[in-house]
């Protein structure tokens, strides 16, 4: 007997078994499943145009025998990206196409130009497509974009030829069709450079860490520098006090933040006049190497940061496990919390408990909270100490409502939900951020007055989150394409004109520190009956 075996492969067209509406596993997946043989190559459309790699992250496929099974993959996608995806599956015997329309997201508010700033901000006025009907409608609509589309690509070749011509970078950058925002140019950073909706190369690389706004991805790279180096009144001369782990004696935990837990302690022979003090100390445990050098900079930068409305700092036992920063005691804890226990949700967000304090705080008292942080933050603008992290959460409040800034970059984890982590574990306080900080990673005094401005809407909200209606993404956007945080209803139109004053959006026109410290100090002085509190 003998047995022969015959391999039959038959050819044959495309054939799309289905397409589905969007589902979210990890990510926003377009599921598909074709058939051909051989396996047909995939290409996507979007409300007729060509789907862009910058528009999603990747397209999974697996294949087996003839079948093909993927996931179009979409980064937290926007409501511009709702629409008809068209997937169309083509191999040398055929032809397949099959639409499906997408609803990824709600449009966040109504359509309007206010909330696009202009073109010489680097975001396009309008997003480039958009559309929220029915494919049948937009027949007409397509065939504009299709024109508009054709025009524009006509004028970038025009421009590219130009370029190449004369071999000029100016502001079409080096790459690519990309629009330059900040004056000077840094060749070295692509954070300078913003894609104007138009595939770069530097767009196509864009990785997990960017951030979408309308259908522009702007690339956030995690810069490890955010919270430590950054801060320019290190100096390598700085004497930091060390203090015996014998002398500290700790009494209860107060707090946790990133850095490690906090401890109310006693700590003896610090202070000249008394034999013992009330201290809070910041323990860090099983330190690697890494943290112990953040720790000594921490250290360091803390000592040559000396003024009345910035929390005290002792000094480190630096010796062994844990290592230990020595602070102040602020008895009332972080800003924010107070501000929401002496607001009207104070009975609600203190499980019920009938509140101790005799009320709200008044207008005076805001005012006298606002003043002290600006004056804080006039010391830390004279020493060009940019913080990069002001907001309530970050000052502490002590006896007879002294108010001082109290952290440096170290309270992370409790108010996690404050912070929008990009790529690994980069967090950034983008509710506080403006948008060039946003955008450009561009800290500076004046991106600490935005969040000044901030700071003074989270005391008129007794501590509200800023754009707590909106998901992060949402955030994003709203701050980049120009919208400001809405009048608290106690603020009177005084303190909200400071607001807006910090929430220009070219630095250079926003408020200097301190004119707001001048003003607040004016207003405080001014009896309440002369602050405009209905508008
Ligand atoms: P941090 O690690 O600085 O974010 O601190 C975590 C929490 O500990 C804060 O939210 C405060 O409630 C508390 N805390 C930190 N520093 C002090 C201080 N100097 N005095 C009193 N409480 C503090």
């Amino acid at each position: 007997m003998t047995k022969t075996t015959v391999s039959l492969n038959i050819y044959y067209p495309p054939r799309i078994l289905s397409l589905r509406e969007p589902v979210v596993h990890l990510e926003h997946c377009i599921e598909f499943t074709v058939r051909g043989n051989p396996y047909p190559i995939l290409t996507w459309y979007h409300n007729n145009q060509p789907l862009r790699p910058v528009d999603f992250i990747r397209q999974e496929v697996y294949k087996q025998d003839t079948l093909m099974e993927g996931c179009l993959l979409f980064n937290k996608p926007t409501h511009y990206y709702n629409g008809n995806y068209t997937l169309i599956a083509r191999n040398k015997f055929g032809i397949a196409t099959q639409t499906v329309y997408a609803h990824f997201l709600e449009q966040p508010y109504p359509e309007n130009t206010d909330y696009f700033v202009s073109a010489d901000l680097g975001i396009s006025p309008t997003p480039p497509i958009s559309v929220t009907h029915k494919p049948e409608e937009d027949t007409f609509g397509v065939s504009i974009a299709v024109g508009l589309a054709a025009f524009a690509c006509v004028l970038l070749v025009v421009l590219f030829i130009v370029i190449n011509k004369y071999g000029r970078r100016s502001k079409f950058g080096m790459k690519g069709p990309v629009a330059v925002i900040s004056g000077e140019e840094d060749s070295a950073s692509p954070l300078h450079h913003i894609n104007h909706g138009i595939t770069t190369p530097n767009s196509l690389d864009a990785g997990p860490d960017t951030v979408v706004i309308g259908m522009t991805r702007i690339p956030v790279i995690e810069n490890p520098q955010y919270f430590r180096q950054g801060h320019n009144c290190h100096k390598p001369d700085t004497y930091v006090q060390y203090i015996k782990r014998r002398d500290i004696v700790l009494k209860r935990e107060l707090g946790e933040g990133a850095f490690g837990k906090v401890f109310l302690a006693e700590c003896y022979n610090l202070s000249p006049t008394k034999d013992k003090m009330l201290v809070a100390v910041k323990a860090l445990k099983d330190p690697t190497l890494a943290a112990r050098k953040d720790f000594q900079r921490e250290a360091e930068l803390l000592t040559n940061l000396q003024h009345d409305h910035i929390v005290k700092f002792y000094g480190v036992c630096g010796d062994g496990d844990p290592l230990i920063m020595v602070f102040e005691y602020m008895k009332h804890g972080d800003l924010n919390k107070f501000l929401r226990a002496h607001g009207p949700d104070a009975m609600i967000l203190v499980d019920g408990q009938p509140r101790q304090t005799k009320g709200d705080l008044g207008l005076s008292q805001m005012l006298h909270i606002a003043t002290q942080i600006a004056s804080g933050m006039v010391y830390l603008a004279s020493q060009h100490f940019v913080h990069r992290d002001l907001a309530t959460r970050n000052c502490l409040v002590g006896a007879n409502l002294l108010v001082k800034i109290g952290d440096f970059g170290m309270s992370r984890d409790v108010y996690s939900t404050d912070y929008y982590r990009v790529g690994g574990h980069t967090m950034l306080p983008i509710r506080w951020m403006p948008p060039e900080s946003i955008m450009y990673r561009k800290f500076t005094t004046e991106s600490d007055v935005w969040s000044f401005g901030v700071i003074l809407w989270e005391i008129f909200t007794y501590g509200k989150q800023p754009w707590f209606q909106l998901s992060n993404t949402e955030v994003i956007e709203c701050i980049t394409q120009g919208r400001v945080l809405e009048r608290p209803r106690v603020a009177p139109k005084e303190i909200y004109d400071i607001m807006l004053g910090c929430w220009q959006r070219e630095p250079q026109l926003r408020l200097n520190i301190k004119e707001i410290f001048k003003i607040l100090q004016a207003l405080g002085k001014a009896s309440p009956i002369y602050l405009d509190i209905l508008g």
